[in-house]
């Protein structure tokens, strides 16, 4: 997990400066396709994620290098071909692996956060799972094993794999000629986001598009088609964490109450959406029918609440640069309670962008919580090796936040404006 931590310090800067950019430009063409509540919840997506995956947290079904001390039966060298063959490989276990997400109700709710912003732009890629808590992945590399392709070249090339999905959530990039027949290009995944009937489901690679073309499931952009981004049950709130349990609570109330005892078993393996015929008359659930007039999320946001959110998530990033840059000296369980307060930081700030009443008492808590913390180590994580303030500058923020947290909840008007389906 260390190796990832490091990976991490140079992808967050990239990532930084490449949204920055496709910021930048929305602004000057004057076709901004971020909104700020939106962004925020994303990026913050992707640090529930970050932090679940370097801590290690879930149950690993099986790692690759068990897999190939068992069933290994060529030694391969490490030439460029082999790395070439084991990115090929990576790439159809990760086909497999995202229709698989797509088709089964019990593996969509750990990829419906990907899916859960009703924008698309180089931020909602950063919606990542946290709900992906048992590890078996390794299990769709078996060929990799059988051919005894190096654990060293996978675990390099697993993290490069990951990032490079990044670039393509842009809707700023048309389609690009003949590369649209080799790889997924951000036309491709446009697609893949919407919600529209042509489209849903509908290009499932990662890296390369051969796959879609092969097992049928490719769709291109159509031109009289505009895609409609979001999922037909819709989040509606800007918390991460909650949209990673949604589907999962659902399946859980739905198996309940059936009183089928076969439904029971089989919900969890049908496909997506499926509910047993007695509980979806009994609890109907609204699902967006109409994918041009539906309205999308959003909540009553003020100036000051969108700088604050804004303020909140570049703490939020430089804690966990912090967190990252000194994985080793600050050790587990240091790295777990780390984990935790930005954990739940997270959970507070988002809470209070959805303007829910009780947003504040999460951030009265988190706020004692951390000032508690730094009294009791005099220091923040060995914060003040680097900063001779540092620790200061965290009950700073701390204070800042059980204050903002009763700002916005009581003294600035919370209109909650719910997401209606017309
Ligand atoms: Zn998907
Ligand atoms: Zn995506």
């Amino acid at each position: 997990m260390e190796s990832y931590a490091q990976a991490l310090l140079y992808a967050i800067p990239f990532f930084v400066v490449l949204l920055a950019i496709e910021i930048g430009y929305g602004y000057f063409v004057k076709d901004q396709k971020h909104k700020v509540l939106d962004s925020v919840s994303s990026i913050s997506a992707g640090f529930t994620n970050i932090i679940k995956d370097t801590l290690g947290l879930g149950f690993i079904l099986v790692t690759y290098p068990i897999l190939l001390e068992n069933l290994a039966v060529f030694t391969l060298e490490s030439t460029w071909l082999l790395w070439i063959v084991a990115f090929v490989v990576i790439d159809f276990a990760g086909y497999w692996n995202h229709r698989l997400n797509h088709k089964v109700n019990f593996f969509w709710n750990q990829h419906v956060i990907h899916h859960s912003s009703e924008e698309f732009n180089l931020a909602c890629a950063l919606r990542q799972s946290i709900s992906n808590l048992i590890g078996y992945f390794p299990l769709l590399l078996i060929p990799a094993a059988f051919f005894g392709v190096p654990n060293e070249i996978i675990a390099i090339l697993a993290p490069i794999h990951l990032f490079a999905q990044f670039w393509y959530h842009t809707q700023h990039i048309g389609k690009m000629g003949w590369a649209e027949y080799i790889i997924v290009t951000p036309s491709q995944h446009r697609v893949h986001h919407a919600i529209n009937p042509e489209y849903i489901d509908k290009n499932l690679g990662q890296i390369l598009c051969v796959w879609d073309r092969w097992f049928g499931t490719f769709q291109e952009e159509l031109e009289d088609v505009p895609p409609q981004y979001g999922v037909l049950k819709p989040a509606s709130t800007w918390n991460p964490i909650p949209i990673n349990f949604q589907h999962l609570w659902r399946l859980m109330q739905d198996a309940w109450r059936t009183k089928s005892y076969l439904d029971k078993l089989r919900i969890w393996f049908m496909p997506t959406g499926w509910r047993p015929e007695d509980v979806k008359t009994k609890y109907p659930i609204d699902i967006i029918e109409d994918v041009y007039g539906f309205t999308r999320y959003d909540t009553q946001a003020s100036i000051a609440l969108k700088v604050y959110a804004i303020f909140q998530l570049i703490a939020t990033t430089l804690f966990l640069w912090f967190m990252f840059y000194n994985y080793t000296e600050i050790g587990v369980s240091g790295l777990l309670l780390f984990g935790f307060v930005v954990f739940a930081g997270i959970y507070g700030y988002t809470t209070l962008m959805d303007r829910k009443q009780y947003a504040v008492y999460i951030e009265l808590f988190r706020g004692i919580f951390g000032l508690v913390l730094m009294l009791f180590s005099g220091d923040w994580f060995g914060l003040n090796n680097y900063i001779v303030v540092g620790s200061w500058l965290v009950a700073i923020y701390f204070m800042i936040t059980i204050f903002f947290g009763f700002y916005f909840t009581y003294f600035e008007s919370a209109v909650h404006n719910r997401k209606t389906m017309v």
